[in-house]
C-alpha cells in the first residue's frame, strides 16, 4: 500500500496515521523524494483503504499487490518523464536517442563523436570512463580525467552525458560531469551502490542484471526510488540464455512488460542486446515498435578500432540510418 502525504501534513495528522497503521498491523516505511513523501506500507490484513484515504493530511492512497511498490504502475496516473534540461526529455511520450561509443578514448574521438550527434540531432552522448570488463588486462576506461574532459567539450556542444558508475565511492566525483548516471548489468543488483543512488538527485538508467527478472529488475529499481530519487528510467540490454548465436538474447518482451509493469520510461539497448553490428539496426527498429521511450546505442567513427564492443558498434552512417528510420517509426507508432 502507498499512502501519498500532503506537503502540509502536521505531526499530529502523521501520529493519527501511525496510530491506524497500528492498529491493523500495517509496517510503513517513510520516503522522501524530489517530489514527494509517501508512506509504504506492508501488513497482510484486509481493511477499507477509505478509513485512511480520508484522514487529514493525505493525499491519496493506493493498494499495490506487487513487490515492487514506488516504481510499479498501479499507483501514479500518467507515465513518469525525465527534464534533462535544455528541452531534453525522456519518458510520458517523449523519446530520446543517446549514442556513443562503448568507451570513452581520446579528445579526437569525442569530438568526432559530437560532430556526428549534432549533425543528427541526438542530444545525449553515451561513454564509459569506468568500464566493468571481463578481463583486467583489457582497457578499463580513462577514469574522471577523461570524464572532465568530455564533460567540457560536451558541455560546449550542448550535449548531455550518460556513463557508467561502478562504485559508491565514484558518486560524488562524477556528479557535476554527468546528466544521467548508468547503473550497468554487472551492477544491477548492487544494493549498496543503488541505496547511494537514491540520495542523489540525479537521472539513473538501470540496466537489467545479466541474468536478471524483471521483477528483480524493478525491485532493483524500488531500492532508488524508495532512497529518494524518483529519476529512474529501465533498461533491457539483453539477458544470458543458452543460445550462444550471438552475445545476449534480446527481450523484446521485456519492453511492453515493463512499460505495463512500471511508470518508469523503458530504454532499449540493442548494442549489447544482441552484440552483432549487422543485427543492432533490426532490434532498435524493434525496440521502438514494441513502445520504448528511448534507445541507447553504441557508435564509433572507426568501430574496427573501438577500445572496446567494436563488433556491436556501429560507425556514423550506420548509425544515421537508424536515427531516421527510428524517427520514422516513431510516427507510426
Ligand atoms: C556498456 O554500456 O558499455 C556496458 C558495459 O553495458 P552492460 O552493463 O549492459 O553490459
Ligand atoms: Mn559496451
Amino acid at each position: 500500500m502507498i499512502i501519498q502525504l500532503e506537503p502540509s501534513i502536521n505531526q499530529d495528522q502523521i501520529q493519527a496515521l501511525k496510530n491506524k497503521l497500528g492498529e491493523i498491523k500495517y509496517k510503513a516505511n517513510k520516503v522522501t523524494t524530489q517530489y514527494g513523501d509517501y508512506l509504504v506500507c506492508v501488513g497482510k490484513k484486509e481493511f477499507d483503504i477509505r478509513s485512511i484515504g480520508k484522514m487529514p493530511g493525505i493525499k491519496d492512497i493506493h493498494r499495490v499487490s506487487d513487490a515492487y511498490k514506488l516504481v510499479s504502475k498501479k499507483w501514479k496516473v500518467g507515465q513518469s518523464m525525465i527534464d534533462l534540461g535544455d528541452g531534453v526529455k525522456i519518458g510520458d511520450g517523449q523519446f530520446a536517442l543517446m549514442a556513443g561509443p562503448c568507451s570513452i578514448e581520446s579528445e579526437e574521438q569525442i569530438q568526432k563523436t559530437i560532430a556526428h550527434l549534432k549533425a543528427n540531432n541526438v542530444k545525449i552522448m553515451r561513454g564509459g570512463v569506468y568500464k566493468p570488463r571481463s578481463s583486467p588486462y583489457s582497457f578499463r576506461g580513462l577514469g574522471i580525467e577523461g570524464l572532465k574532459l568530455w564533460h567540457s567539450l560536451a558541455k560546449e556542444a550542448g550535449i548531455k552525458i550518460i556513463t557508467e558508475v561502478m562504485m559508491v565511492e565514484q558518486i560524488e566525483s562524477m556528479a557535476d560531469y554527468i546528466d544521467i548516471f548508468q547503473v550497468g548489468a554487472r551492477n544491477a543488483q548492487n544494493f549498496n551502490l543503488l541505496d547511494a543512488l537514491g540520495e542523489v538527485d540525479k537521472p539513473v538508467l538501470l540496466k537489467r542484471g545479466m541474468s536478471g527478472t524483471l521483477d528483480e529488475l524493478l525491485q532493483s529499481a524500488e531500492y532508488i526510488f524508495s532512497n529518494g530519487n524518483e529519476k529512474i528510467m529501465l533498461c533491457e540490454r539483453g539477458i544470458r540464455t543458452y543460445e550462444n548465436a550471438y552475445r545476449n538474447t534480446f527481450d523484446i518482451n521485456a519492453i511492453a512488460t515493463l512499460k505495463e509493469k512500471s511508470h518508469l520510461p523503458v530504454i532499449a539497448d540493442p548494442s549489447h542486446g544482441i552484440g552483432v553490428r549487422r543485427f543492432v539496426d533490426k532490434i532498435a527498429y524493434a525496440s521502438t515498435v514494441a513502445g520504448a521511450d528511448g534507445i541507447i546505442m553504441e557508435v564509433h567513427h572507426t568501430p574496427e578500432k573501438a577500445f572496446s564492443d567494436g563488433q556491436q558498434t556501429l560507425n556514423f552512417q550506420e548509425a544515421e540510418e537508424v536515427y531516421q528510420k527510428v524517427r520514422k517509426l516513431r510516427e507510426i507508432f
